[in-house]
């Protein structure tokens, strides 16, 4: 299983960026839950202050087009692919230099999510959302604009930093609501839900 976490962080110049609100948890907590239930876990990571769990391998990263570089590495080797990041949308496409006063010209990030999930032969794909209103429509929306098959979406005024949270999870069938718990009990529903749906479409060989 491959999981992304945190904030991207783009620079605009050595000492200034543009980043998202993300503490990391959440997607730590996914992480974790899925080793707790046997998966073998890659955790790629935008900077957080987290200690990351036991037993994954780790990547560091800092920028969205690192983030992608480091998942398409991993990515043939994986059979389900988490987005928890919060990729930053826009990247600085004229570095500044010290001390000048910016002008600055955004370009787009990589959607880290599209690429893997329009590869042929994609993993099981799952996507986050943070919604500030009309949440169950733009997760829908969202969810099939990347041609994913499940989305968890969170209401953003009650889970930005905070130690729990209510996920609701979006797939063919609609909606499934998380009761509100600590962020590593919403990963393990998650994680339970992911365990129904996913069904291993790839040849596995295991050699003794
Ligand atoms: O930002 P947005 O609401 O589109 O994020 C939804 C999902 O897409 C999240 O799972 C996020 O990790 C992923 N995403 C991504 N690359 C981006 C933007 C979002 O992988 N550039």
């Amino acid at each position: 299983m491959l999981v992304t976490a945190g904030p991207t962080y783009e620079p605009i110049d050595a000492v200034r960026g543009i980043t998202n609100l993300s503490s990391g948890r959440m997607g730590y907590a996914v992480a974790r839950a899925a080793l707790e239930a046997g998966a073998q876990v890659t955790l790629v990571t935008g900077r957080t202050g987290l200690e990351p769990p036991n037993g994954a391998a780790v990547v560091h990263v800092v920028t969205a087009e690192e983030m992608l570089d480091a998942v398409l590495r991993q990515i043939d080797r994986c059979d389900i692919f988490i987005g928890v990041a919060a990729v930053a949308d826009y990247r600085v496409a004229n570095p500044q230099e010290d001390g000048a006063l910016p002008t600055l010209e955004l370009a787009r990030t990589p959607d880290i999510l599209e690429a893997v999930a329009r590869r042929t032969n994609a993993p099981f794909c799952v996507g986050f959302a943070a919604e500030t209103h009309d949440l169950a429509r733009y997760a829908q929306e969202k969810r099939r604009k990347k041609k994913i098959p499940l989305l968890a979406a969170n209401p953003v005024q009650t889970s930005l930093g905070t130690e729990d949270n209510e996920l609701l999870l979006f797939d063919d069938d609609g909606m499934h609501r998380l009761e509100r718990s600590r962020k590593l009990d919403q990963a393990r529903g998650l994680i339970r839900h992911i365990a129904k749906l996913y069904k291993p479409s790839r040849a596995t060989v295991t050699v003794r």
